[in-house]
């Protein structure tokens, strides 16, 4: 019999995570031996523990909130994509060599051509400039989008994330206070939610979905929320109610579990068994 794969996912807290149904339920379709486990690691011990699993061979794993920055200088290498992004959540085993990579940016893009969004010479909005509205731009201008506009209610966050990601993205690039947000949505094609203003522990949630002007957005504009808990946030609610075209966050995750699998197995995921182990 041969060894399982072996994969993991380090975060602070970790129990919440649906990672190993969704990988897997993905191998045993395939019929592939693979343990994918949690290790629930403090931030002062990452070091310690990503160092014991790469010493017992560990196959690949994903980084989750605290982990995605503090990983970077503990691998042999950082794609240049991950490096833009400055976040790293999958690392892949490559003979002795740890790879790190970013999987979050290919895996919204996928999950917005799948639900038939065009990306190509789009005019964009992103909300947030945190570590998820970085792997957004990141994406969204290598898929093709024209402009990004990131809107922050910090704006000297997204002026830094517009700064840094100039060289790395091809489009334009510009920052905005998020409270001038009507000014900006007239022109977008897309709304792409990067704040976790919209989780379900959030007690705001609803305020911010109703401070945003989305009757500025064109008719047939789309709007996703990269929040999944829950899956139908505020805004996506509102954007409904509006009639425009709405994606939840599901998608993204999704996919992004999709991309790890394939760099980890070799093989092609089975999309629809890891759908439905993530709605269990
Ligand atoms: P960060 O903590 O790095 O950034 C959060 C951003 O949201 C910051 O810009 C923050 O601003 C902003 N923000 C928070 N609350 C508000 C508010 N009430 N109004 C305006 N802005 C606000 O988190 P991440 O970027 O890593 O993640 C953001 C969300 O994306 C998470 O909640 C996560 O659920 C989701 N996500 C989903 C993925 C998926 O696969 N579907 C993958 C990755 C992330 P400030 O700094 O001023 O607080």
């Amino acid at each position: 019999m041969t060894n399982p794969i072996r994969l993991g996912i380090f975060g602070w807290p970790v129990a919440h995570s649906k990672s190993p149904q969704m990988h897997e339920s993905a191998a045993k379709a395939l019929g592939i031996a693979l343990r994918y486990e949690r290790f629930e690691v403090p931030p002062e011990d990452l070091a310690e523990a990503v160092r014991a699993s790469h010493a017992a061979g560990i196959d690949g794993y994903n980084l989750t909130v605290p982990h995605k920055v503090e990983i970077m200088p503990l691998l042999d290498e950082v794609t240049p994509a991950a490096r833009a992004i400055g976040a790293v959540n999958t690392v892949v085993r490559r003979g002795e060599r740890y790879l790190g990579d970013n999987t979050d940016a290919p895996g919204l893009v996928r999950s917005l051509e799948e639900a038939g969004v065009e990306l190509g010479g789009a005019h964009m909005v992103v909300l947030g400039a945190g570590g998820a509205a970085r792997a957004a731009v990141v994406g969204l201008a290598e898929a093709g989008a024209k402009e990004i506009r990131v809107l922050s209610r910090r704006p000297e966050q997204g002026e830094t994330l517009c700064r840094s990601l100039a060289e790395a993205v091809g489009c334009r690039l510009e920052s905005a206070p998020l409270g001038e947000a009507g000014r900006h949505f007239r022109r977008a094609s897309l709304l792409v939610q990067a704040t976790s203003a919209t989780l379900e522990s959030n007690p705001g949630a609803q305020a911010f979905a109703d401070s945003l002007p989305l009757q500025a957005l064109p008719e047939g504009a789309a709007v996703v929320d990269m929040v999944y808990k829950p899956l139908e946030t505020t805004l996506l609610a509102r954007a409904a109610a509006r009639g425009l075209s709405t994606i939840d966050g599901l998608g993204m995750l999704l996919h992004q579990g999709a991309i790890a699998f394939e760099m980890w197995t070799g093989f092609e995921p089975p999309l629809d068994v890891m759908r439905s182990a993530l709605s269990d």
